[in-house]
C-alpha cells in the first residue's frame, strides 16, 4: 500500500516542483511504483514530466469537481517511469467548486484511495499556498517533505506551515506528521546558508534530511526538456544528489 507524501511549503519557488519530479524519478529508479499528483494549477510538476498540460483529455479538476475516476486521467511519464495526475489552470476553479461540498477537505483522498495499492509511493506538489488545494493533499498524506532554501526569511514562513501542519494533525488527520526538511538550492560558499542550515538541526533535531541539493544549473534547464534533471543528465550534481534522497527516503519508509 503506497505511502502518501506532501512537497509542500507555502513560500513559492522553494523547489517544491523539483523535488516533487526528481524523487518521483529517483524512486522510479530505485524500482519502486510511483504516482506523481500535480496539486498546482500552474501545472509545473506535468510538464516537467514531460506531459503537454493542455493536452491532457482529463485532469485532477475533472477528478475533483466532475467524479471522473483517477485511473481514466491518470498518465504515464514514458520518459521518467512514473504515472502523473495532471493538471493545468483549470484547477484553480476547483477551489470553487469545493467549498460547498460536504466532506470537501476529503475529495482528493477519496480519488486516491481506490489507486493506492497499485503504488508504493504517492507524491504530491502542493501550490504555494495553504489553500483548500493543499488542505486536501495534507487530509490524505502520511507525511510532509517541505524543502527549503537555507535563508533568512525561510524560517518565518516555516512556522506557518508547520502550525497549518499541526492544526490538520489534530483536527483531520492523525496519520499526518512532518518526514523532513530538505535544504534545496545550497551553496556551501555562502555562510549565511551554513548558519541557517545549522539552525535547522538545531531546532528540528532529527528532522533535516541528511540529503543535501545542491543549487545545479542542470536541474533547473531540464524541465523546458519535458523531463526531471536526474533524466536530462544524470551524472550531474543535482541528479545524484536526489537520487540520494530517494534512496534515503527508502530507507527512512522501511525503518518504520
Ligand atoms: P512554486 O511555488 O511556483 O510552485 P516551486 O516551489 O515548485 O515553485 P520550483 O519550480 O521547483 O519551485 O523551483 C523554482 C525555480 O528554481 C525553478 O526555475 C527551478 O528550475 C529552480 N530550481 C529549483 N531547484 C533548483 C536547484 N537545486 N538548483 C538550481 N535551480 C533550481
Ligand atoms: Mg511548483
Amino acid at each position: 500500500m503506497a505511502k502518501i507524501f506532501c512537497i509542500a511549503n507555502q513560500k513559492g519557488g522553494v523547489g517544491k516542483t523539483t523535488t516533487s519530479v526528481n524523487l518521483a524519478a529517483s524512486l522510479a529508479k530505485q524500482k519502486q511504483r510511483v504516482l506523481l499528483i500535480d496539486l498546482d494549477p500552474q501545472g509545473n510538476a506535468t510538464m516537467g514530466s514531460g506531459i503537454d498540460k493542455t493536452q491532457c483529455e482529463n485532469t485532477l479538476y475533472e477528478v475533483l469537481v466532475d467524479g471522473v475516476a483517477l485511473a481514466e486521467a491518470r498518465l504515464k511519464s514514458a520518459a521518467a517511469g512514473y504515472d502523473v495526475l495532471p493538471a493545468n489552470r483549470e484547477l484553480a476553479g476547483a477551489e470553487i467548486e469545493l467549498v460547498n461540498r460536504a466532506q470537501r477537505e476529503r475529495q482528493l483522498g477519496a480519488a486516491i484511495a481506490i489507486v493506492r495499492a497499485e503504488y508504493d509511493f504517492i507524491l504530491i506538489d502542493c501550490p504555494p499556498a495553504l489553500s483548500l488545494l493543499t488542505l486536501n493533499g495534507l487530509c490524505c498524506a502520511n507525511g510532509v517533505i517541505i524543502p527549503m532554501q537555507c535563508e533568512y526569511f525561510a524560517l518565518e514562513g516555516l512556522s506557518d506551515l508547520i502550525d497549518t501542519i499541526k492544526r490538520v494533525h489534530a483536527n483531520l488527520n492523525r496519520e499526518l506528521q512532518i518526514i523532513g526538511l530538505l535544504r534545496v538550492m545550497f551553496d556551501s560558499r555562502i555562510t549565511l546558508q551554513q548558519q541557517v542550515s545549522d539552525q535547522l538541526k538545531q531546532h528540528f533535531e532529527g528532522k533535516v534530511f541528511n540529503t543535501i541539493i545542491p543549487r545545479n544549473v542542470r536541474l533547473a534547464e531540464a524541465p523546458s526538456h519535458g523531463m526531471p534533471g536526474i533524466v536530462f543528465d544524470p551524472s550531474s550534481r543535482g541528479a545524484k544528489a536526489y537520487m540520494q534522497f530517494g534512496a534515503e527516503m527508502i530507507k527512512r519508509i522501511r525503518a518504520k
